[in-house]
This record gives C-alpha cells, sequence and structure tokens, in this order.
C-alpha cells in the first residue's frame, strides 16, 4: 500500500488529505503539522474578531479525531525537519516529548505554507500582532477582552 506524508496541515495539505482519501480508501496517508490545529480557514480568522463569524469552530473544517475517522492519521505539534530524497524518508520533531523519529514515504507532499514577519520597528511592541493561525487569533481575541480594546490599526 502506498504511504504517503504530508508536511503542513492546514488548507493546502489537509484539503490534499480529504480529496486523496476521496480518491482512495486504501492509501495510507499521514498528516505532520508543527503547530497546535489543522484545517481551518485563515480567511475567516478576520470575521471572527469582527464578530460576523460568531462561533470559532465555524473556522475549522476538520479536526485530527474527524480524520482519524476518515483513517488519516494527523500528527500536530510534530515538525518535519529534513527530508532524505534518495531514502524517502523524512526526520521528524516530535515537539511536545522532544523525539525525533523516521518515517519512510512513497509520496511527499510539501504544504508548508508562510509565516508572517512582524515589521523590526513593532518587534517590542506588545501590543502588536501578526494574524495568520488560530493560535494567532486567540492572541488577539485575549488581549481584546483582557484589555477591553475598542480601536485598532491594520
Ligand atoms: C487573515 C488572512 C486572510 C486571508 N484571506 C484570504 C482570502 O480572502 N482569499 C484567499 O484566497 N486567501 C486568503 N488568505 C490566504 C490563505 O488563507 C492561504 O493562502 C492559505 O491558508 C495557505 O494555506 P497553506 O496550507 O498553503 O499554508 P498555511 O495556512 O501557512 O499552513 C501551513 C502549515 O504548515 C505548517 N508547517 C510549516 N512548516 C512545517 C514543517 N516543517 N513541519 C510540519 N508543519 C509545518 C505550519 O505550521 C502551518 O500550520 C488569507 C490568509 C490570512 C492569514
Amino acid at each position: 500500500m502506498a504511504k504517503v506524508i504530508i508536511v503542513g496541515g492546514v488548507a493546502g495539505g489537509a484539503t490534499t488529505a480529504a480529496q486523496l482519501r476521496r480518491i482512495d480508501p486504501e492509501i495510507d496517508i499521514t498528516i505532520y503539522e508543527k503547530g497546535r490545529d489543522i484545517s481551518y480557514g485563515n480567511c475567516g480568522l478576520p470575521y471572527h474578531i469582527g464578530g460576523e463569524v460568531e462561533e470559532r469552530d465555524q473556522l475549522v473544517a476538520a479536526t485530527p479525531e474527524s480524520f482519524a475517522e476518515r483513517d488519516v492519521t494527523v500528527e500536530i505539534f510534530h515538525e518535519v525537519t529534513a527530508v532524505d530524497p534518495d531514502n524517502r524518508t523524512v526526520q521528524v520533531k516530535d515537539i511536545r516529548n522532544d523525539r525525533t523519529f523516521d518515517a519512510a514515504y512513497d509520496y511527499l507532499i510539501l504544504s508548508p505554507g508562510g509565516s508572517p514577519r512582524l515589521i523590526p520597528a513593532l518587534l517590542d511592541v506588545p501590543q502588536a500582532f501578526v494574524l495568520h493561525s488560530l493560535e494567532h487569533l486567540d492572541e488577539i481575541k485575549a488581549h481584546i477582552e483582557e484589555k477591553n480594546i475598542t480601536r485598532a490599526v491594520v
């Protein structure tokens, strides 16, 4: 049975896994996601902050548990740190348990996205945030509620 490893579990990675499972019920699929969350709509993040999307859950399309029901393995807090294309293996760091292991693949799909960069002038400003992930969303929402923020600059 072919084994597919997907690096990154948000829009690109999770959609690819779902589509692969639709096409092939047998194929062995594992997603490695270095962060806490998978399969959410980044595009909706500002709308939850603004209140148009009322429930945070509306931003989440799938979870590790719902993927497990479709026989897709999702490993969160697992970062792929190296690829060995000759031997078709990736090196994976299990961040929570501080251990590293190798995993073999037949097909490798890289969907690591990008990451926001705060402009240098704002690096030391505690009220300056970036918005790219659910973790960022949670930080911003907590700050707004904690400090009772009513004005912002984007
Ligand atoms: C606020 C906001 C609004 C947006 N609005 C729109 C819109 O209206 N229309 C539109 O078309 N697009 C919009 N986008 C862009 C769209 O959301 C992105 O293009 C899309 O999220 C990209 O998905 P991705 O899976 O490629 O990357 P990402 O969403 O960046 O996900 C990549 C994932 O890979 C993980 N990862 C990275 N490296 C590794 C590694 N080595 N090992 C394991 N995991 C790794 C990261 O932790 C991350 O979770 C918006 C984006 C944002 C942030």
